[in-house]
C-alpha cells in the first residue's frame, strides 16, 4: 500500500479513530484526513455535559491532536469542504478544486442536526447541539437563571436539561411523544429518568405539539397547538439527527437512511467504505439495516474500515451498546432490547432500575439499566451474556441473591 494514499472524508469520532488506526496497523502509504471543521478530531459527548458546565476544556477530550496527527504523518486539513467524489478517476475534488487520487477513500460524514422549519429570523437565533461551535454558542446562552425551551426529549434534550440545571437554568422541554426517549429506551427506564429530571425541577411537557416559535423581545415564546404559551430567553432544537450522505448519493453508491455498507463496512464499490453515524450496516442482531448514532459505534466502525481498507476482511459484530450521562446517573443499554419478546427486572433496589430482554427462544438480545455508575458493571455483564448468545434463567437474573457473573457459565 506504500504510495497508496488513503483519504478519509469527515474528521470526527469514526474518521479520526480511522486515520490513528491506519498507522498503528502499519500503513506507511499517505493519509489525508478531510474536516469540515476547524478543530481536529474531538469526542463529542462530553458537548452536552462536562464541556457545557465548564468542567471539561476541549483539549482534554480531543483525541487526535494536531502535533499527534503531524508526528503520525498524517495530512489532517480542519475546515475543508468536499465538493464531489469521482469513482472513475478515483478522486475527491475539494470546493477549491483541487483533485485528491485515493486508492481507498472512507466516508465518515457524520450526522447533522434535524433542522425545524422555522421563520428565517426565528431559524437564525434558536440552538442546535452537534459541534463544537454549537457548545460554544450555547454556553453562552446557559446563563444563571435563564429560561431555555428544549425542543426534543431525546439524548441531547435531556443531557443538555440535566446540564442547564446544574447551570441554574429553567429548562422546559418539549416532547411531542407521549413519553421520553420512545423510540429505543424502554419506558420503565424512561420514567425513572424523567422523575429524576422532575425533582431537578425540569419542566416536562409530553404530548406538546408546538405550534410557532416567534420572538419576543430578546427571548421567544412557543405556542402549543392546545394555546398554551411558553416565554423562554433560548431554545435548543434537539429532534434527531440525518446522515450526510450527499456525497455518496451524488457519487451514486447505494442509500437508505444511511450510506449501505456490507459486513466489513465496504460500500457498493470495494474501494470505498463508509463508517460510524453515517453508515446503515448489516449486524446479525437487526432484521434489515442497522444504524447506531452513538460514540461507541463510530470509534469501534473507525478501527474496523481502517482495518478492512487495509485487507482485514472482518465483520462488523460488536453488540450494539451506548451510554448518557445525567444528574449521577448513568442510562447504559447493550444489544437490541425491542428484539426481546419477554422482559425481566432484577430489584437494584431503589437509586435504580436493570431490565434484561430475552427473545422467544430465551436468549437475552438486549439489557437496560439506569441507576449510579456501579450499576454499570450488571450492564456489563449483561452485554456479555449476550455476546455469548447465553439463554439465562429468568428467575436467576430476577434474582438480586444470585450473582450475575455466575450466569456466565
Ligand atoms: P434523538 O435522541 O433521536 O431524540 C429526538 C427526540 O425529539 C425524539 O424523541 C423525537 O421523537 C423528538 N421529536 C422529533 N420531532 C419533534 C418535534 N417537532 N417536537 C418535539 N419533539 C420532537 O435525537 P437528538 O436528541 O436530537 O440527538 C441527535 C443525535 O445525537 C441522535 O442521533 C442521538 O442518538 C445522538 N446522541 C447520542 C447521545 C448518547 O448516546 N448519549 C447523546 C446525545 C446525542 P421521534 O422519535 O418521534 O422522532
Amino acid at each position: 500500500m506504500r504510495d497508496q494514499a488513503i483519504v478519509i472524508v469527515g474528521a470526527g469520532q469514526a474518521g479520526g479513530r480511522a486515520a490513528l488506526t491506519l498507522r498503528d496497523q502499519g500503513h506507511d502509504g499517505r493519509i489525508v484526513l478531510l474536516g469540515a471543521e476547524p478543530s481536529p478530531p474531538y469526542e463529542r459527548p462530553p458537548l452536552s455535559k462536562a464541556y457545557l458546565t465548564g468542567e471539561r476544556a476541549a483539549d482534554d477530550f480531543t483525541f487526535a491532536k494536531t502535533a499527534a496527527l503531524d508526528a503520525a504523518g498524517i495530512e489532517f486539513r480542519p475546515a475543508c469542504v468536499v465538493a464531489a467524489i469521482d469513482r472513475r478517476s478515483k478522486t475527491v475534488r475539494l470546493a477549491d478544486g483541487e483533485a485528491l487520487p485515493y486508492a481507498k477513500l472512507l466516508l465518515a460524514t457524520g450526522r447533522a442536526p434535524r433542522r425545524l422549519p422555522l421563520e428565517p429570523a426565528v431559524a437564525e437565533r434558536v440552538l442546535y447541539l452537534r459541534d463544537l461551535s454549537d457548545a460554544d454558542r450555547l454556553r453562552q446562552a446557559l446563563r444563571p437563571g435563564a429560561g431555555i425551551a428544549i425542543v426534543g426529549g431525546g439524548f441531547i434534550g435531556l443531557e443538555v436539561a440535566a446540564s442547564a440545571v446544574a447551570l441554574g437554568c429553567r429548562p422546559v422541554v418539549f416532547e411531542l411523544l407521549p413519553r421520553l426517549l420512545s423510540r429505543i429506551v424502554p419506558a420503565p427506564i424512561a420514567a425513572f429518568l424523567q422523575a429524576r429530571h422532575a425533582a431537578a425541577g425540569v419542566e416536562i411537557l409530553l404530548g406538546a405539539r408546538l405550534q410557532v416559535i416567534t420572538l419576543s423581545g430578546d427571548g421567544f415564546e412557543l405556542t402549543l397547538a392546545d394555546g398554551s404559551i411558553v416565554e423562554a430567553d433560548a431554545v435548543l432544537i434537539g429532534i434527531g439527527a440525518v446522515p450526510r450522505t450527499d456525497l455518496a448519493e451524488a457519487a451514486g453508491l447505494p442509500v437508505d437512511g444511511g450510506i449501505i455498507v456490507d459486513a466489513t463496512l465496504a460500500t457498493a464499490d470495494p474501494d470505498i467504505f463508509a463508517a460510524g453515524d453515517v453508515c446503515a450496516f448489516p449486524h446479525s442482531m437487526a432484521a434489515g439495516l442497522m444504524r447506531l448514532e452513538c460514540w461507541k459505534n463510530a470509534d469501534a466502525q473507525g478501527a474496523l474500515a481502517a482495518r478492512n481498507m487495509l485487507g482485514a476482511g472482518e465483520a462488523c459484530v460488536d453488540v450494539p451498546s451506548f451510554w448518557s450521562d445525567q444528574y449521577e446517573l448513568t442510562l447504559q443499554m447493550a444489544g437490541v432490547p425491542e428484539r426481546g419478546e419477554r422482559t425481566v427486572e432484577r430489584d437494584v433496589g431503589a437509586e435504580g432500575r436493570l431490565l434484561f430482554h430475552l427473545d422467544g427462544d430465551g436468549r437475552l438480545v438486549g439489557v437496560s439499566g439506569i441507576g449510579p455508575p456501579a450499576l454499570a458493571r450488571d450492564l456489563r455483564l449483561g452485554q456479555i451474556m449476550i455476546e455469548r448468545g447465553l439463554a439465562p434463567d429468568p428467575a436467576a437474573l430476577a434474582d438480586p441473591g444470585t450473582r450475575l457473573k455466575a450466569l456466565l457459565r
